[in-house]
């Protein structure tokens, strides 16, 4: 599975994405089709399928997205206008992609409730 996952690609660097930044365990890049001026994907390096496949062991490599997720909300200048932080989860959610991936949205004003 990990072999021919998209976002696993990209963390073996076998498929092009623009890096925002990196962590040991974390990698956050670019959406490649934004949603907002700023898009950014926070993933764990490793293999994790969805929300619902996190275990208390990962509670290390989820901080450190976490992390990356707030050093790249400063550096694109949106950690006090504000932001939206989304894990989409199975079909009704609409993940698109099985590696777990913590969407950053902001700068620009984001409707609630989502669609
Ligand atoms: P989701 O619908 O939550 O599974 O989100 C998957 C996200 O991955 C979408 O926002 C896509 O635009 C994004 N995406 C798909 N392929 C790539 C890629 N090669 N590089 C960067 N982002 C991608
Ligand atoms: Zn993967």
């Amino acid at each position: 599975m990990p072999e021919n996952c998209l976002f696993c690609k990209i963390v073996r660097r076998e498929i092009p994405a623009k890096i925002a930044a990196e962590s040991e365990q974390a990698l956050a890049f670019y959406d490649i089709n934004p949603q907002a001026p700023v898009h950014i994907l926070a993933i764990p390096k490793a293999h994790i399928e969805n929300a619902m496949a996190v275990k208390s062991e990962h509670s290390g490599t989820l901080f450190e997205v976490l992390k990356l997720a707030q050093e790249t909300a400063r550096k694109e200048g949106i950690d006090k206008s504000g932001f939206r932080l989304i894990f989409n989860n199975g079909p009704d959610a609409g993940q698109a992609v099985s590696h777990l991936h913590m969407h950053v949205l902001g700068k620009r004003k984001l409707a609630w409730p989502p669609g």
